[in-house]
C-alpha cells in the first residue's frame, strides 16, 4: 500500500515535468487514477496519498466499490457504457469519457431526462480506425456533431481516445495530435467549446500532455498490474 503513495508521487512529478516541458501549468492536467480491477483498500491508499479523482470502466464493479469509500471522492466512467447500465451509472459518475455513438448519446439523453440528470460527456474517437475499438471515426463525428449538440441534457466537454497499444510511448504521439487537431477544427467549424482532451495512459501520458491532454487516465503506474 505504501507503494501506491510512492507511485502516485512519481506520476504527479512526471505530469508536472511534461507540463513544464511543453509550456503548460501542471494544474491544467487532471490525473484520473484508474482503479478498475483493484479493490477499495487500494483506492483508499491512494486517497490517503491525496488522490480524490478515480476512473472505473465497469458499472457493476463501480456500484460495488464506490459506496465503500468516502462520498467526497469523484469518479469518472472511462469505459464503453452499455445501454442497460446507463440508469445505474448516471448518479455515480461526474464525467463520462467514452460516449462512442450517437445512439448511445441519445439513450443517455433520454434516461437523463427521465431521471433529472445532466451528465457531462466526452466523445470517444477511434483515431486509428481500428476495427476492434469503439468510437466515432473523425468523419462520422463531423457528420453527427450537430445531432449530438442538440441533446440538451448532455454537456459535451471534449474528446477522448485510446490509441493502438504499442511499447513505444512516442508511437502514440501522432494519434494524440490527430485528436487535438480534430478538436480544434470542430471548435472552429461548429462554434463550440470542447476544452477537454482525455488521452494518455500509464505508458504514454507524458507524450499526451505534451500534445494537449487535460485528463490523463493512469492505472498500472499507480496501482500496479491488474
Ligand atoms: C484501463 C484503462 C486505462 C488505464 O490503463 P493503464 O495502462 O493501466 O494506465 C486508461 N483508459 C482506459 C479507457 C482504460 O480502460
Amino acid at each position: 500500500m505504501e507503494q501506491i503513495a510512492v507511485n502516485l508521487e512519481r506520476v504527479r512529478e512526471q505530469i508536472a515535468q511534461a507540463a513544464r516541458k511543453s509550456g503548460r501549468l501542471p494544474n491544467e492536467i487532471e490525473l484520473v487514477a484508474v482503479s478498475k480491477a483493484h479493490p477499495a483498500e487500494k483506492v483508499q491508499a491512494a486517497v490517503e496519498a491525496g488522490q480524490t479523482l478515480f476512473g472505473e470502466s465497469r458499472v457493476q464493479e463501480a456500484r460495488a466499490k464506490i459506496p465503500l469509500l468516502s462520498s467526497r471522492l469523484r469518479w469518472h466512467f472511462i469505459g464503453h457504457l452499455q445501454k442497460n447500465k446507463i440508469r445505474h451509472a448516471l448518479p455515480l459518475f461526474e464525467l463520462f469519457h467514452g460516449i462512442d455513438s450517437l445512439a448511445l448519446a441519445q439513450d443517455l439523453q433520454r434516461i437523463a431526462e427521465e431521471d433529472g440528470m445532466r451528465p457531462r460527456v466526452l466523445l470517444e474517437v477511434n483515431v486509428a480506425g481500428e476495427a476492434s475499438k469503439h468510437g466515432f471515426s473523425p468523419e462520422r463525428l463531423r457528420e453527427e456533431l450537430d445531432a449530438l449538440l442538440s441533446l440538451g441534457r448532455l454537456t459535451l466537454e471534449g474528446l477522448m481516445t485510446i490509441p493502438p497499444l504499442t511499447p513505444e510511448a512516442d508511437a502514440s504521439r501522432r494519434y494524440f495530435v490527430i485528436l487535438r487537431e480534430l478538436r480544434d477544427r470542430m471548435e472552429t467549424d461548429f462554434k463550440v467549446k470542447l476544452p477537454h482532451l482525455s488521452m494518455g495512459m500509464s505508458g504514454d501520458f507524458a507524450v499526451a500532455i505534451e500534445e494537449g491532454a487535460t485528463l490523463v487516465r493512469v492505472g498500472t503506474a499507480i496501482f500496479g498490474a491488474r
